[in-house]
């Protein structure tokens, strides 16, 4: 299997990030997380989450697992997400850098095996998170509204996916 194919195979799949309680990461031996903003927490191009989603946060709070934003959006909107969602955001170069992750670490204070990075692009959070080595989660669109070319990037996630497949490699589903 190719070095690129490998790095974007992630290990878990959730279909919605509320199927990441604390007890089920724990299970997997999470202690931290690094999340994606647009459609991982908010919609695209929105700040307000939906109340579930600000719910489930919560309850990460109160179960001691920090939580760190590591988005590719513009600053300004970033910054009122930070507001919005009582949250902190990691600075650097954009995903598919690592650079962003890296820095959240740091802020998370938290080691690399037990933190894992969320989000619903293979060719962005994913690939950073595997570039640096930390648990990935892949998680299913918020929302069904994407930017064309979002969507575009859709059929080559699944071109890539049915690729990992054939090979042996599928990602980790919760149990039910
Ligand atoms: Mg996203």
């Amino acid at each position: 299997m190719s070095r690129l194919l490998r790095l974007l195979a992630p290990r878990y799949f959730v279909t919605a990030v509320l199927e990441l309680t604390p007890v089920r990461l724990r299970t997997w031996g999470i202690e931290a997380l690094m999340l994606d903003l647009d459609n991982t927490l908010v919609a695209w191009g929105k700040i307000d989450p939906p109340d579930e989603v600000l719910a489930w946060l919560e309850d990460l709070r109160q179960s001691g697992i920090p939580v760190c934003l590591v988005s590719n959006t513009l600053s300004r909107r970033l910054r009122a997400a930070t507001v919005v969602l009582d949250l902190p955001a990691a600075p650097g170069r954009s995903k598919p850098s690592a650079d962003k992750l890296r820095r959240a670490l740091r802020i998370l204070g938290t080691s690399a095996e037990r933190t894992a990075m969320v989000g619903d692009q293979l060719f962005t959070d994913v690939l950073a998170g595997n570039r640096l080595g930390v648990p990935t989660v892949l998680t299913g669109p918020l929302s069904p509204y994407e930017p064309l070319r979002v969507r575009f990037v859709r059929a080559i996630e699944r071109f890539v996916l049915r690729a990992l497949a054939r090979r042996g490699v599928v990602p980790i589903r919760p149990q039910v």
